[in-house]
């Protein structure tokens, strides 16, 4: 995160002029029902990944600031968690609303920060949205059971209480949907939230922030800091008073939280990388599976942890299926994200285009052939042209690890056995695609496959109500349904002598 001392004047201009409710762009953290609490610590540059101009420069907080911000969460806990399941229910209505009621905005404020393609930023809004509202009807069902007595003379209860304050970390490929999955979470069961949003898109974060506020979540149920990750979510970590952290991101950092949340023994909910298999078998729905298949891998611009990253097509239809799906890549419309049309959008920034840039080299000169991309746009450009590799051998890079990025490795096999070892030889278990018309092997595969989620014969898969996450190293819990509000909340047993 490179800090700069003073604003420069040519900032707002190109966001503001995109944006009907400029109050939206906030530049700054939200503490205590403060925007911007205290000096600043240095100025954020947050840019547009598809031409470099710069959008906003935010004030930034540190270890003071944080520790501010769960004071505040701290003192919020009492009344937030003693509050009626509908006083919070009614909150997050308003919440929701609210986010409904400025997609289009809140969509372009994330276009233009994050650059995915308008269509593709209104349907992450919506995805976003629909947590709150989940959550405000899940709110109410925070259950409690009467327990059959082992003794004649007692009654037993388990209820469900919020577990404290709880810190959410979240990343740049989804920044509205990551938070609003964990804060409706943590909030309906009762937990004030203390959220460090991803500094290279911060502002969609922040429009949600100012939505909350004038949805009238009290002072310190919702506090988001802006600043160095390191500092900030090191200071979360360390603080005892912090009782669970929900952390979406790569695994490499989700591995150094739990370390450092290890010391105050914290529940942690950790959503991580991935990397996806993709199964064609030869008796597939061929169009139907390429159409699909161009879905998975390019969704997000490839950006997205569901995105297919190995593709295994049975010998018998590999040559056809492989060109299809080229000609369909080929096809796909590289754009600046506000164009209507565009379907492929800029990559987050230079180390993004660097790692597609050296998983096909690896793979070319492995023996693998290009049918289409292969490159970016143009020289400087964040654009990378989608890309189809085939014949990628096992030992290449882009077949053990996760690309996130346009380019889409294929490899043929001839049998299920074969096909579901290879699937199941990574230390990532996020999402595995199958498709077959098959239905004794939908069932064979969705045992085998070592995979949190199987999607079978689509590609789409997501929605408030499944338990989204994975198994092995791509994480630990469950967001979404009720499974997601588990994490934040702790059984409490009660034995009452009755005597
Ligand atoms: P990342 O680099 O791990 O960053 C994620 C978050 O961690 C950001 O808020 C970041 O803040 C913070 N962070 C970075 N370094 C840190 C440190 N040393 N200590 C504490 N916090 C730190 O991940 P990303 O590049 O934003 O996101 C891409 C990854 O997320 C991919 O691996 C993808 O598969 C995964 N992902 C998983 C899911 C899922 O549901 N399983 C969903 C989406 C994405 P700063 O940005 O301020 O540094």
């Amino acid at each position: 995160m490179a800090l700069a001392k003073f604003k420069s004047d040519d900032h707002r201009a190109s966001i503001t002029d995109q944006v009907g409710d400029t109050a939206l762009v906030r530049e700054g953290s939200h503490v205590d029902g403060q925007w911007t609490p205290g000096p600043s610590r240095g100025l954020l540059a947050v840019n547009n990944p598809a031409d470099g101009s710069l959008l906003a420069e935010l004030d930034t907080v540190g270890i003071e600031a944080t520790r501010a911000a769960v004071d505040a969460a701290e003192s919020a806990m009492a009344s937030w968690a003693a509050a009626t399941p509908m006083h919070r229910a009614g909150r997050l209505e308003a919440w929701y609303d609210l986010i409904a009621s400025h997609r289009e905005d809140l969509a372009r404020i994330m276009t233009l920060e994050q650059g995915k393609p308008i269509g593709e930023a209104r349907g992450e809004i919506d995805y976003a949205a629909s947590f709150v509202k989940f959550y405000a009807e899940q709110a109410r069902r925070v259950d409690v059971e009467s327990v059959t007595s082992q003794f004649p003379d007692a009654d037993l209860r388990v209820t469900r209480e919020p577990v404290g304050v709880v810190a959410l970390v979240t990343p740049w490929n989804f920044p509205a949907a990551m938070f609003t999955r964990k804060a409706a979470a943590a909030l309906a069961a009762g937990c004030t939230v203390v959220a460090h949003p991803s500094s290279q898109t911060p502002l969609s974060a922040l429009a949600l922030m100012e939505l909350a506020v004038r949805a009238g979540f009290a002072p310190g149920v919702i506090n988001m800091l802006i600043g160095s990750a390191r500092e900030i979510v090191g200071e979360l970590c360390a603080d005892n008073r912090v009782r669970a952290m929900s952390f979406t991101g790569s695994t490499e950092i989700g591995r150094k939280l739990l370390e450092q949340c290890a010391a105050t023994v914290k529940t942690m909910v950790m959503e991580l990388g991935g990397h996806a298999p993709l199964l064609v078998f030869d008796d597939a729905d061929f169009d139907r599976s390429v159409d699909q298949a161009v879905g998975a891998k390019f969704a997000t611009s490839g950006q997205d942890c569901l995105a297919a990253n190995r593709l295994f097509v049975q010998r018998g239809i590999y040559d056809r299926f492989t060109r299809a799906f080229a000609e369909r890549t080929a096809a796909l419309n590289v754009d600046f994200g506000l164009n209507e049309e565009a379907e492929i959008g800029p990559l987050m920034h230079e180390a993004a285009v660097q790692k597609c840039e050296v998983h096909v080299a690896d793979a070319v000169a492995r023996g693998a052939k290009v049918l289409c991309g292969g490159e970016r746009l143009a020289p400087g450009s964040l654009f990378f042209r989608p890309t189809v590799l085939v014949d990628v051998p096992a030992d290449a890079r882009i077949m053990s690890e996760e690309t996130f990025g346009p380019v889409a490795a294929f490899a043929p096999f001839d049998t299920e056995e074969e096909v579901i070892a290879r699937a199941n030889d990574s230390e990532y278990g996020l999402v595995a695609y199958l498709f077959t018309a098959d239905y004794p092997r939908i069932s064979r595969l969705s045992r085998a496959l070592q995979y949190g989620m199987v999607a079978v014969n689509r590609a789409k898969i997501t929605g408030p109500t499944i338990p989204f996450g994975g198994v092995k190293q791509s994480g630990l819990g469950r967001e979404g349904a009720r499974h997601g509000m588990e994490a934040f909340t702790e059984l409490k047993y009660t034995c009452i002598h009755n005597g």
